[in-house]
């Protein structure tokens, strides 16, 4: 379906949990987050009866389970085999859980997977996370994936100023041993983040400088913008502030405890787990997600998000 400026919205973005197991310092404030009450987060059954009710309308290409951090909901599994019979299901996870849980995603169905790396070193990975996270523990759950036929593989590196600034050339060098793309995000101001985000522009000069030339490349992909350089090398850019995501934007989102986003930032949201659980019909639910996607805002201001509660 095509939302009022012309787009076809036909991605999701599942967060299943607001849980994580990492405190990411452009993520989280340290002592955690107002957690949500059990009561409050929908049952994977749930999740599963909302995602059916928007495929009907939106006929989608694509489901992303996200969080928090998916793989800390147990037996996300079960859902993941479920929603991937309706689309093609990916996830966004930070690894740390992935290499033991990368058989059963396999066999529920999981095609492939975006991971979150920002550094290569590991003072500066638990600086980051402010947990024990380490590259190896990283690579072993991108080994696991590729040996589960989960593949390709993206990684997502946040660039945040004197943090991991000065070590992108080498992870574009790293990702192409790997044979893995990592793509550079841009930080967004949220609640409870302590860091200061690079600019695009910034980005591209800090790996040009090491590592040549690299010139757009045309791809299927609507959130980065891919980059080649005359050796063959490539990374991807998100940039939400400095380059124009909003006009290319295919996707909702549907929080854990039910509301459906038409935008990251903007927008009101469509309560469906209210309406699931008070007993609205399928037809009610589906006529209130047209006009979300009616509705949905033409460009967003990329400020004070809940990443962890929307799952990015
Ligand atoms: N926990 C999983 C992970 O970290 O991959 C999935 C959820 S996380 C909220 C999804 C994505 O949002 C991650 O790639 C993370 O790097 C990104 N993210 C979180 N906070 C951000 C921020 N302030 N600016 C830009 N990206 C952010
Ligand atoms: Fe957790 Fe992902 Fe946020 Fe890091 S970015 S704190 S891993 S939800």
């Amino acid at each position: 379906m095509k939302d009022g400026k012309g787009r076809r919205i036909d991605y999701l973005r599942v967060s299943v949990t607001d849980r994580c197991n990492l405190r990411c310092i452009y993520c989280m404030p340290e002592e955690g987050i107002p957690l949500l009450a059990h009561s409050q987060v929908l049952k994977l059954e749930e999740i599963l009866q909302l995602v059916e009710v928007i495929h009907r309308v939106l006929h989608l290409r694509k489901i992303r389970i996200t969080g928090g951090e998916p793989l800390v909901r147990k037996n996300c599994e079960w859902l993941v085999e479920r929603v991937s019979q309706l689309a093609e299901t990916v996830m966004t996870t930070n690894g740390v859980l992935l290499a033991d849980r990368a058989p059963g995603l396999a066999r529920a169905g999981l095609s492939r997977v975006n991971i979150s790396l920002d550094s290569l070193r590991d003072e500066v990975l638990q600086n980051v996370t402010r947990r024990n996270v380490t590259l190896r523990m990283i690579e072993k759950s991108i080994g696991a994936a590729r040996a589960n036929g989960i593949w390709p593989v993206k990684i997502n590196c946040v660039v945040q100023k004197r943090v991991n600034q000065g070590e992108l050339a080498s992870m574009v060098k790293w990702a192409m041993d790997l044979g893995v793309t990592v793509r550079f995000i841009e930080h967004m101001p949220m609640e409870g983040s302590c860091s200061e985000g690079v600019e695009g522009g910034e980005i591209i000069a800090e790996i040009e400088a090491s590592l040549g030339r690299f010139e757009p490349v045309p791809s299927e992909n609507r959130t980065a913008e891919l980059y080649r350089n005359a050796q063959g090398m490539e990374f991807g850019l998100i940039a939400p502030l400095w380059g124009d995501l909003c006009s290319r934007c295919t996707r909702l989102r549907l929080t854990c405890e039910g509301k459906l986003l038409p935008c990251l930032v903007s927008g009101d949201p469509l309560d469906l787990g209210v309406m699931l659980r008070q007993g609205d019909s399928p037809a009610l639910m589906e006529e209130a997600i047209v006009s979300l996607v009616k509705s949905k805002p033409a460009k967003g201001r990329c400020e004070g998000v809940k990443m962890w509660r929307i799952g990015g």
